[in-house]
């Protein structure tokens, strides 16, 4: 529910709403980006809310009482008009400038991502990307080296200044990965792993949600919601190919859930070309597509062997390959009003 204020709404008159929303169970949260003062009022009972709305309508201060359309009520534009900014280190994502996340698929060695970190951020990518903790289909492929991976990215941090982005998999294993990573990863396999997501949602740092691969739309924004309604309003949202008839890719790009998403929520969206086509001749066209679909950033992966690359080496990019594609998305990001 969306509580409108009237303007010249006494300060003790707001206090008393705020205290009868959270009186009947509901959580309140500031609304960012309007003129007027709002509180949106969400909570879990929605047969209470007729009650509630009743009650409002008649307090002091309150100018009109709107209930909240959609089932994702703080990841949808209703409650936030505005587009939600989410600042890591010096970055902002979801503004102007693009987020481009550039890395290895896994953490290898101190070697192989050191290499690869300066040369993506000579390219110009302003955050190194890098699986510590894998989630593989088989048992016995490499699980990522943990721990050792997530100390290697931190040294790739302090020797190229990138913010680091890399996954985890398990609640276990949260607070571990929160220590060194700037924005934490829920892979595709995990959107809907409600604990991890319940346990995210208490974590002071950004997240990135990856799509699913069966996930529609509005999945995806109701495991947004998760973690939003748990108090971290620092969602960014990934889409990587969704699971089609078709085998001529890896997966699907869904470059539609850009413009999709960007008129139903206000969190940011960035897209996976590597994941999405999983051919490293398909990531540049696929970049390209994304920001001029609207998209607020990139996540793609960059091996400097890719043939002898421990995971997703068919569909990663040469340094020299990744620069080139900077290079081409350069003009275009002009064109499109953003820059990197
Ligand atoms: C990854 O980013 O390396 C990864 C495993 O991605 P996804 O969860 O999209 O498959
Ligand atoms: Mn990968």
């Amino acid at each position: 529910m969306i509580v409108v204020l009237k303007p010249d709404a006494e300060a003790k008159a707001v206090e008393a709403v705020l205290e009868k929303i959270k009186s009947l169970g509901y959580n309140t949260h500031e609304i960012v980006g309007v003129e007027r003062r709002v509180i949106g009022a969400v909570g879990k009972d929605e047969q209470n809310k007729e009650h509630l709305k009743n009650i409002l309508e008649t307090m002091p201060g309150v100018e009109n009482v709107i209930p909240i359309q959609k089932p994702y009520k703080l990841a949808g534009r209703e409650i936030q008009s505005a587009n939600s900014e989410i600042v890591v280190d010096d970055v902002v994502i979801g503004g102007e400038r693009i987020a481009l996340m550039a890395g290895p698929c896994s953490v290898e060695s101190r070697d192989q991502l050191q290499t690869t970190a300066k040369a993506v951020k000579q390219a110009g990518a302003n955050f190194l990307r890098g699986g510590a903790f894998k989630p593989r289909t088989s048992p016995y492929s490499f699980q990522g080296l943990e721990e050792e991976g997530l100390i290697l990215l931190k040294e790739a941090k302090e020797e190229t200044g990138l913010p680091i982005v890399t996954e985890v998999m398990n609640p276990r294993e949260v607070d571990l990965v929160a220590r060194y990573a700037d924005i934490l990863q829920v892979g595709a396999r995990n959107i809907q792993n409600f604990s991890l997501l319940k346990e995210l949602g208490a974590v002071p740092k950004p997240i990135l949600l990856k799509r699913g691969l069966m996930t529609t739309i509005k999945e995806f924004l109701m495991s947004a919601e998760y973690i939003l309604s748990e108090g971290n309003k620092n969602v960014i949202l990934c889409e990587r190919g969704i699971r089609t008839f078709e085998t001529a890719t890896r997966n699907t790009l869904d470059i539609s859930a850009v413009p999709v998403l960007k008129k139903e929520t206000h969190l940011p969206v960035i897209i996976d070309p590597s994941h999405g086509t999983g051919h490293w001749d398909l990531v540049q066209p696929m970049a390209m597509a994304s920001i001029a679909a609207g998209a607020d950033g990139l996540m793609i992966e960059v091996h400097p062997d890719p043939i002898n690359a421990f995971s997703d080496g068919p569909q990663s990019l040469k340094p020299d390959k990744f620069t080139h594609l900077v290079e081409t998305l350069r003009p275009l990001l002009k064109v499109m009003g953003r820059t990197l």
